[in-house]
């Protein structure tokens, strides 16, 4: 018993002493990690990370990785485009199970476009914040990860198109010309866009030309219009009052449009150049409408769901959902390949413009 006491009193003694270590872990901590290096001038970093009207905060190249991952806590004017997406994951997955306690959710085949759906928004967040996280480190790592980006942004637009088509579309539409060819056009346009904003990256130098814009926005306007065809035709034909959804939807189509052209047009930092350099800037505004967009797109989708998946199986049989879910990883697998065959073709000229400057 006695020596029972005793042992417990040693570790007590123990955790004390352990305790008396905690003032000294910030001291700790900063010797075992680098701390990030304080943010530059726009003329201090090359003319590729130079945003327009952006003319400070930017973090300089070639530190150690693990200072860029760190930069999460440091104050620099990609700070807000990382934690606007990096909190919508979380509201993403709140609002899931929320729906799932409150409208029910089996996983089986009617459910699998929503729950691509779910999986292609957190895809699209998770590649925008390594993006924008780590991008800074080298000319290399700027187009690698923007090019993962663009294959984020092509799985989500194939992710919504799915649960549009199998949740939210009408019969009358889908026996229409675009109804038809609606799932193989979403995956093409899915796949162009993603291949259009690589290559335009790749091309073109600062100060972009207007084809750049051209090559990104033409199809990725495309591809939009084509996924959201289900939902305006539901908008015009089906009355607001019978499916609450319907608010949900003309709201994800607001909250997309908004989100687009701050995408767009380099508003308000144009009007206030240097003043927006941290906070207020397009890029983050649109980082913030198009998450709104997600989180409305879900609501809707979900109702959707919740009001139709007794018959979706019976309507579009289990076989046509299968395939269309399996082209959903072969689409993010062309779509990474795409980025990947670019990347090779921006590392030999990067490779040459380095023995050149030698
Ligand atoms: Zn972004």
């Amino acid at each position: 018993m006695s020596g029972d006491i005793l042992q417990r009193l040693s570790t007590l003694n123990l955790n004390i002493k352990h305790l008396n270590l905690l003032p000294h872990l910030p001291r700790l901590i900063p010797s075992s990690l680098p701390s990030p290096s304080p943010t530059v001038a726009a003329s201090q970093v090359p003319t590729l990370f130079q945003e327009p009207y952006i003319l400070s905060g930017y973090r300089p190249l070639k530190q150690d990785w693990r200072c860029y991952l760190l930069s999460l806590f440091q104050k620099h004017n990609e700070s807000l485009n990382v934690w606007t997406h990096l909190l919508a994951g979380p509201v993403l997955l709140l609002r899931w199970w929320a729906n799932v306690g409150a409208l029910g959710y089996t996983l089986d085949a009617s459910s699998l476009p929503l729950t691509l759906f779910l999986v292609s928004s957190l895809t699209y967040q998770f590649l925008s914040v390594t993006a924008h996280l780590l991008q800074s480190h080298s000319e290399h790592a700027h187009y690698f990860f923007f090019f993962m980006d663009y294959v984020g942004v092509a799985v989500y637009q194939y992710g919504c198109s799915l649960g549009h088509y199998f949740y939210a579309s009408e019969l009358g539409w889908r026996e229409s010309y675009v109804g038809l060819m609606f799932l193989p056009g979403a995956a093409f346009f899915g796949w162009l866009s993603c291949a259009g904003c690589c290559f335009a990256k790749s091309r073109y130098r600062r100060p972009y030309p207007l084809q750049r814009k051209i090559c990104q926005l033409i199809p990725t306007t495309l591809a939009y219009i084509l996924d959201i065809s289900p939902i305006v035709h539901r908008l015009f034909t089906i009355s607001w009052t019978q499916e609450p959804s319907l608010h949900f939807h003309a709201l994800q189509i607001a909250s997309f449009l908004l989100s687009a052209l701050f995408f767009s047009f380099p508003i308000p930092e144009r009007f206030f150049p240097g003043l927006c350099d941290f906070v207020g800037h397009g890029h983050q505004i649109f980082h913030v409408f198009l998450s709104m967009c997600t989180v409305f797109q879900l609501e809707a989708l979900f109702q959707d769901y919740a009001r139709r998946r007794d018959t979706i199986v019976e309507v579009f049989g289990e076989r046509q959902l299968w395939w269309a879910c399996v082209s959903f990883p072969a689409l993010f697998l062309c779509c990474t390949l795409t980025a990947l065959l670019t990347m090779s073709h921006v590392s030999k000229q990067l490779q040459g413009k380095q023995g050149r400057d030698k």
